[in-house]
Protein backbone atom coordinates (compact mmCIF):
# COMPACT_ATOMS: atom_id res chain seq x y z
CA UNK A 1 0.00 0.00 0.00
CA UNK A 2 1.39 3.44 -0.79
CA UNK A 3 -1.32 5.79 -0.91
CA UNK A 4 -4.37 6.45 1.79
CA UNK A 5 -7.23 8.93 2.50
CA UNK A 6 -8.85 10.29 4.91
CA UNK A 7 -11.70 12.17 5.93
CA UNK A 8 -14.45 13.65 7.95
CA UNK A 9 -18.21 12.91 7.74
CA UNK A 10 -20.77 13.98 10.11
CA UNK A 11 -21.12 16.50 12.83
CA UNK A 12 -18.04 18.12 13.43
CA UNK A 13 -16.39 17.52 16.71
CA UNK A 14 -13.62 18.98 18.64
CA UNK A 15 -10.53 16.53 18.16
CA UNK A 16 -11.49 15.66 15.16
CA UNK A 17 -8.53 17.80 13.76
CA UNK A 18 -5.75 16.14 15.78
CA UNK A 19 -7.05 12.71 14.68
CA UNK A 20 -6.57 13.87 10.87
CA UNK A 21 -3.28 15.11 11.89
CA UNK A 22 -2.27 12.02 13.56
CA UNK A 23 -3.31 10.29 10.25
CA UNK A 24 -1.31 12.40 8.04
CA UNK A 25 1.99 12.20 10.19
CA UNK A 26 1.58 8.60 10.90
CA UNK A 27 1.14 7.82 7.48
CA UNK A 28 3.93 9.63 6.60
CA UNK A 29 6.00 8.58 9.31
CA UNK A 30 5.60 5.05 7.22
CA UNK A 31 5.89 6.54 3.85
CA UNK A 32 3.12 6.28 3.07
CA UNK A 33 1.16 9.29 0.50
CA UNK A 34 -1.72 10.72 2.31
CA UNK A 35 -4.68 12.47 0.42
CA UNK A 36 -7.21 14.63 2.69
CA UNK A 37 -10.88 14.80 1.18
CA UNK A 38 -13.17 17.65 2.09
CA UNK A 39 -16.56 17.74 2.85
CA UNK A 40 -16.74 14.28 3.94
CA UNK A 41 -18.60 11.74 1.26
CA UNK A 42 -19.78 14.58 -0.98
CA UNK A 43 -16.45 15.39 -1.64
CA UNK A 44 -15.56 11.97 -2.18
CA UNK A 45 -18.08 12.14 -4.48
CA UNK A 46 -16.79 15.36 -6.26
CA UNK A 47 -13.27 14.81 -5.88
CA UNK A 48 -12.40 17.74 -3.89
CA UNK A 49 -9.02 15.91 -3.03
CA UNK A 50 -5.62 16.67 -2.55
CA UNK A 51 -2.28 15.38 -1.45
CA UNK A 52 -1.14 16.40 2.15
CA UNK A 53 2.28 16.24 3.84
CA UNK A 54 3.30 16.83 7.26
CA UNK A 55 3.09 21.01 7.28
CA UNK A 56 -0.56 20.85 5.67
CA UNK A 57 -1.70 19.46 9.29
CA UNK A 58 0.76 21.87 11.11
CA UNK A 59 -0.91 24.07 14.00
CA UNK A 60 -4.40 22.51 13.90
CA UNK A 61 -3.84 20.45 16.63
CA UNK A 62 -5.68 22.57 19.11
CA UNK A 63 -8.56 23.77 16.68
CA UNK A 64 -12.14 22.84 16.98
CA UNK A 65 -14.19 21.85 14.00
CA UNK A 66 -11.88 20.40 11.46
CA UNK A 67 -9.85 21.66 8.53
CA UNK A 68 -11.12 18.80 6.06
CA UNK A 69 -14.61 20.26 6.33
CA UNK A 70 -17.76 17.80 6.99
CA UNK A 71 -21.17 17.46 5.21
CA UNK A 72 -23.93 15.23 5.03
CA UNK A 73 -24.78 13.46 1.59
CA UNK A 74 -27.92 11.51 1.00
CA UNK A 75 -26.35 10.68 -2.68
CA UNK A 76 -23.46 8.50 -1.07
CA UNK A 77 -26.20 6.60 0.59
CA UNK A 78 -27.44 5.24 -2.61
CA UNK A 79 -25.44 2.70 -4.94
CA UNK A 80 -24.47 4.82 -7.68
CA UNK A 81 -23.19 7.36 -5.26
CA UNK A 82 -20.55 5.21 -3.42
CA UNK A 83 -19.51 3.88 -6.89
CA UNK A 84 -18.85 7.82 -7.95
CA UNK A 85 -17.04 8.13 -4.61
CA UNK A 86 -14.89 4.52 -5.47
CA UNK A 87 -14.46 5.37 -9.11
CA UNK A 88 -12.84 9.04 -7.82
CA UNK A 89 -10.69 7.05 -4.92
CA UNK A 90 -9.46 5.03 -8.13
CA UNK A 91 -8.97 7.97 -10.24
CA UNK A 92 -6.35 9.27 -7.14
CA UNK A 93 -4.72 5.95 -6.79
CA UNK A 94 -5.89 6.33 -3.15
CA UNK A 95 -5.93 2.60 -2.22
CA UNK A 96 -7.90 2.74 1.41
CA UNK A 97 -9.66 4.88 3.32
CA UNK A 98 -9.87 6.52 6.58
CA UNK A 99 -13.03 7.72 7.90
CA UNK A 100 -13.65 9.81 11.20
CA UNK A 101 -17.21 10.38 12.10
CA UNK A 102 -20.28 9.13 13.58
CA UNK A 103 -22.34 6.15 13.34
CA UNK A 104 -24.10 7.46 10.54
CA UNK A 105 -20.15 7.97 8.54
CA UNK A 106 -19.39 4.32 9.63
CA UNK A 107 -22.76 3.55 7.52
CA UNK A 108 -20.34 5.04 4.59
CA UNK A 109 -17.41 3.28 5.81
CA UNK A 110 -19.35 0.02 5.68
CA UNK A 111 -20.70 0.37 2.61
CA UNK A 112 -17.16 1.20 0.89
CA UNK A 113 -15.68 -2.00 2.94
CA UNK A 114 -18.73 -4.39 1.22
CA UNK A 115 -17.42 -3.19 -2.23
CA UNK A 116 -14.36 -4.10 -1.70
CA UNK A 117 -12.61 -0.92 -0.73
CA UNK A 118 -10.32 -1.28 2.96
CA UNK A 119 -11.65 1.26 5.38
CA UNK A 120 -11.05 1.88 9.02
CA UNK A 121 -13.49 4.16 10.95
CA UNK A 122 -12.27 6.26 13.79
CA UNK A 123 -15.41 7.32 16.42
CA UNK A 124 -15.38 11.11 16.35
CA UNK A 125 -18.82 12.65 17.69
CA UNK A 126 -19.39 14.58 20.82
CA UNK A 127 -22.47 12.03 21.32
CA UNK A 128 -20.54 9.54 22.91
CA UNK A 129 -23.01 7.36 21.29
CA UNK A 130 -20.82 4.69 19.40
CA UNK A 131 -20.09 1.11 21.27
CA UNK A 132 -17.42 -0.91 21.47
CA UNK A 133 -15.33 2.19 22.61
CA UNK A 134 -15.62 3.79 26.23
CA UNK A 135 -15.18 7.30 24.55
CA UNK A 136 -15.53 9.23 21.16
CA UNK A 137 -13.39 11.85 20.12
CA UNK A 138 -15.29 15.24 21.44
CA UNK A 139 -16.92 14.28 23.99
CA UNK A 140 -15.05 15.14 26.40
CA UNK A 141 -14.70 18.61 25.14
CA UNK A 142 -18.54 19.08 24.72
CA UNK A 143 -18.56 17.99 28.05
CA UNK A 144 -16.14 20.33 29.64
CA UNK A 145 -18.33 23.44 27.66
CA UNK A 146 -21.70 22.17 29.09
CA UNK A 147 -19.85 21.67 32.86
CA UNK A 148 -18.85 25.47 32.09
CA UNK A 149 -22.18 26.48 30.82
CA UNK A 150 -24.32 24.94 33.64
CA UNK A 151 -21.79 26.55 36.34
CA UNK A 152 -22.73 30.58 34.81
CA UNK A 153 -26.30 29.05 34.68
CA UNK A 154 -25.88 28.32 38.47
CA UNK A 155 -25.03 31.73 39.69
CA UNK A 156 -28.22 32.96 38.25
CA UNK A 157 -30.05 30.22 39.72
CA UNK A 158 -29.04 30.87 42.74
CA UNK A 159 -29.47 34.71 42.68
CA UNK A 160 -32.91 34.40 41.30
CA UNK A 161 -34.18 31.44 43.13
CA UNK A 162 -35.19 30.08 40.21
CA UNK A 163 -35.53 26.62 38.63
CA UNK A 164 -33.61 25.68 35.81
CA UNK A 165 -33.96 23.64 32.71
CA UNK A 166 -30.53 23.04 30.24
CA UNK A 167 -31.49 21.07 27.37
CA UNK A 168 -27.85 19.70 26.14
CA UNK A 169 -27.02 17.70 23.06
CA UNK A 170 -26.24 13.50 22.45
CA UNK A 171 -29.10 12.64 19.65
CA UNK A 172 -30.13 9.64 21.03
CA UNK A 173 -27.60 9.34 23.86
CA UNK A 174 -27.99 10.23 27.52
CA UNK A 175 -24.26 10.54 28.00
CA UNK A 176 -23.91 14.51 27.33
CA UNK A 177 -26.71 15.40 30.32
CA UNK A 178 -25.56 12.30 32.09
CA UNK A 179 -22.15 12.68 33.00
CA UNK A 180 -23.03 16.98 32.82
CA UNK A 181 -25.31 16.25 35.22
CA UNK A 182 -23.15 13.94 37.49
CA UNK A 183 -20.12 16.89 37.56
CA UNK A 184 -22.96 19.85 38.09
CA UNK A 185 -24.51 18.18 41.03
CA UNK A 186 -27.73 18.83 39.26
CA UNK A 187 -31.41 18.26 40.89
CA UNK A 188 -32.78 16.02 38.01
CA UNK A 189 -31.10 14.33 34.81
CA UNK A 190 -33.33 13.17 32.23
CA UNK A 191 -31.98 10.83 29.30
CA UNK A 192 -33.84 9.33 26.51
CA UNK A 193 -32.81 5.78 27.73
CA UNK A 194 -34.46 6.21 30.98
CA UNK A 195 -38.88 6.82 31.13
CA UNK A 196 -39.21 9.10 33.66
CA UNK A 197 -41.66 9.52 35.88
CA UNK A 198 -43.00 13.53 35.78
CA UNK A 199 -45.09 13.05 38.74
CA UNK A 200 -42.17 12.51 40.51
CA UNK A 201 -39.68 14.26 39.06
CA UNK A 202 -42.70 17.48 40.09
CA UNK A 203 -43.16 16.05 43.77
CA UNK A 204 -39.17 16.27 44.10
CA UNK A 205 -38.95 19.68 42.91
CA UNK A 206 -41.97 20.87 45.47
CA UNK A 207 -40.31 19.10 48.28
CA UNK A 208 -36.70 20.86 47.61
CA UNK A 209 -38.40 23.95 47.53
CA UNK A 210 -40.50 23.43 50.58
CA UNK A 211 -36.74 22.87 52.01
CA UNK A 212 -35.27 25.71 51.22
CA UNK A 213 -33.63 24.76 48.40
CA UNK A 214 -32.36 28.12 46.48
CA UNK A 215 -32.59 26.94 42.99
CA UNK A 216 -32.97 23.65 41.02
CA UNK A 217 -31.04 22.43 37.57
CA UNK A 218 -32.38 19.63 35.48
CA UNK A 219 -30.53 18.59 32.74
CA UNK A 220 -32.20 17.16 29.50
CA UNK A 221 -31.26 15.10 26.62
CA UNK A 222 -32.04 16.42 23.34
CA UNK A 223 -33.16 12.65 23.11
CA UNK A 224 -35.41 13.26 25.22
CA UNK A 225 -37.60 15.95 23.74
CA UNK A 226 -37.56 19.63 23.62
CA UNK A 227 -36.72 21.17 27.15
CA UNK A 228 -39.13 24.23 26.41
CA UNK A 229 -41.99 22.10 26.56
CA UNK A 230 -40.75 20.00 29.75
CA UNK A 231 -39.55 23.70 31.15
CA UNK A 232 -43.76 24.82 31.02
CA UNK A 233 -44.74 21.73 32.69
CA UNK A 234 -42.54 22.36 35.50
CA UNK A 235 -43.61 26.06 35.90
CA UNK A 236 -46.79 24.85 35.32
CA UNK A 237 -47.12 22.21 38.00
CA UNK A 238 -44.72 23.54 40.21
CA UNK A 239 -45.29 27.15 40.24
CA UNK A 240 -41.84 27.42 40.45
CA UNK A 241 -40.48 30.37 38.70
CA UNK A 242 -38.45 28.29 35.80
CA UNK A 243 -36.30 29.19 32.63
CA UNK A 244 -34.50 27.06 29.93
CA UNK A 245 -31.82 27.13 28.09
CA UNK A 246 -31.03 25.36 24.85
CA UNK A 247 -27.28 25.15 24.90
CA UNK A 248 -27.67 24.28 20.95
CA UNK A 249 -24.03 24.19 18.75
CA UNK A 250 -21.83 26.15 21.62
CA UNK A 251 -21.64 22.61 22.10
CA UNK A 252 -19.79 21.57 19.28
CA UNK A 253 -17.12 24.31 19.01
CA UNK A 254 -14.04 25.19 20.83
CA UNK A 255 -10.35 24.26 21.22
CA UNK A 256 -10.60 20.58 22.50
CA UNK A 257 -9.37 19.39 25.84
CA UNK A 258 -6.28 17.69 26.59
CA UNK A 259 -7.95 14.12 26.50
CA UNK A 260 -9.80 14.70 23.40
CA UNK A 261 -6.14 15.68 21.67
CA UNK A 262 -4.56 12.18 23.05
CA UNK A 263 -7.49 10.34 22.21
CA UNK A 264 -7.74 11.53 18.53
CA UNK A 265 -3.92 11.27 18.30
CA UNK A 266 -4.04 7.80 19.35
CA UNK A 267 -7.02 6.81 18.00
CA UNK A 268 -5.97 8.34 14.21
CA UNK A 269 -2.50 6.45 14.59
CA UNK A 270 -4.43 3.54 15.38
CA UNK A 271 -6.66 3.40 12.50
CA UNK A 272 -2.94 4.11 9.78
CA UNK A 273 -1.33 0.77 12.16
CA UNK A 274 -4.75 -1.44 11.25
CA UNK A 275 -4.17 -0.22 7.84
CA UNK A 276 -0.79 -1.22 7.80
CA UNK A 277 -1.69 -4.74 8.91
CA UNK A 278 -3.98 -5.45 5.88
CA UNK A 279 -7.25 -4.49 8.11
CA UNK A 280 -10.21 -3.48 6.96
CA UNK A 281 -14.06 -3.04 8.10
CA UNK A 282 -12.73 -1.81 11.46
CA UNK A 283 -13.50 0.87 13.77
CA UNK A 284 -10.89 1.85 16.55
CA UNK A 285 -11.75 2.54 19.71
CA UNK A 286 -10.51 2.47 23.64
CA UNK A 287 -11.64 0.50 26.24
CA UNK A 288 -10.37 0.41 30.06
CA UNK A 289 -7.40 2.80 28.12
CA UNK A 290 -6.72 0.46 26.09
CA UNK A 291 -6.63 0.59 21.82
CA UNK A 292 -9.16 -1.73 20.43
CA UNK A 293 -10.65 -2.58 17.01
CA UNK A 294 -14.23 -4.15 15.93
CA UNK A 295 -15.62 -4.85 12.82
CA UNK A 296 -17.74 -1.74 11.74
CA UNK A 297 -21.04 -4.34 11.05
CA UNK A 298 -20.65 -5.63 14.84
CA UNK A 299 -20.54 -2.04 16.16
CA UNK A 300 -23.54 -1.03 13.70
CA UNK A 301 -25.50 -4.05 14.48
CA UNK A 302 -24.99 -3.10 18.70
CA UNK A 303 -26.61 -0.50 20.61
CA UNK A 304 -24.96 2.16 22.87
CA UNK A 305 -25.78 1.34 26.32
CA UNK A 306 -25.85 4.16 29.30
CA UNK A 307 -23.55 3.67 32.31
CA UNK A 308 -26.90 2.54 34.82
CA UNK A 309 -24.57 3.03 37.99
CA UNK A 310 -23.81 6.41 37.12
CA UNK A 311 -26.98 7.08 37.05
CA UNK A 312 -28.33 5.24 39.57
CA UNK A 313 -25.42 7.66 41.43
CA UNK A 314 -26.69 10.05 39.87
CA UNK A 315 -29.99 9.86 41.74
CA UNK A 316 -28.45 9.16 45.27
CA UNK A 317 -26.56 12.19 44.84
CA UNK A 318 -28.91 15.12 43.81
CA UNK A 319 -31.36 13.87 46.89
P1 LIG B 1 -23.02 12.64 14.15
O1 LIG B 1 -23.65 11.53 14.93
O2 LIG B 1 -21.96 13.35 14.92
O3 LIG B 1 -24.01 13.59 13.56
P2 LIG B 1 -22.76 10.89 11.89
O4 LIG B 1 -21.57 10.37 11.20
O5 LIG B 1 -23.64 9.88 12.57
O6 LIG B 1 -22.25 12.00 12.89
P3 LIG B 1 -24.73 11.26 9.77
O7 LIG B 1 -25.31 12.50 9.20
O8 LIG B 1 -25.67 10.25 10.32
O9 LIG B 1 -23.65 11.73 10.84
O10 LIG B 1 -23.87 10.52 8.63
C1 LIG B 1 -22.89 11.22 7.92
C2 LIG B 1 -22.89 10.81 6.47
O11 LIG B 1 -22.54 9.42 6.34
C3 LIG B 1 -24.20 10.92 5.73
O12 LIG B 1 -24.53 12.23 5.37
C4 LIG B 1 -23.94 10.03 4.52
O13 LIG B 1 -23.14 10.68 3.56
C5 LIG B 1 -23.13 8.89 5.15
N1 LIG B 1 -24.05 7.77 5.44
C6 LIG B 1 -24.94 7.68 6.47
N2 LIG B 1 -25.67 6.55 6.39
C7 LIG B 1 -25.25 5.90 5.28
C8 LIG B 1 -25.62 4.67 4.63
N3 LIG B 1 -26.57 3.89 5.12
N4 LIG B 1 -24.95 4.33 3.50
C9 LIG B 1 -23.97 5.11 3.02
N5 LIG B 1 -23.59 6.27 3.56
C10 LIG B 1 -24.21 6.68 4.68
Amino acid sequence: MKRIGVLTSGGDSPGMNAAVRAVVRKAIYHDLEVYGIYYGFAGLISGEIEKLDRGSVGDIIHRGGTKLYTARCEEFKTLEGQKKGIEQLEKFGIEALIVIGGDGSFQGAQKLAEHGYPTIGVPGTIDNDIPGTDYTIGFDTALNTIIDAIDKIRDTATSHERTYVIEVMGRNAGDLALWSGLADGAETIMVPEVEDDMEDIISRLKRGHKRGKKHSIIVVAEGVGSGVDIGKEIQQKTELETRVTVLGHIQRGGSPTAQDRVLASRLGAKAVELLLAGEAGKMVGIEKNELVSHDINEILARKHILDNEMYELSKVLSI
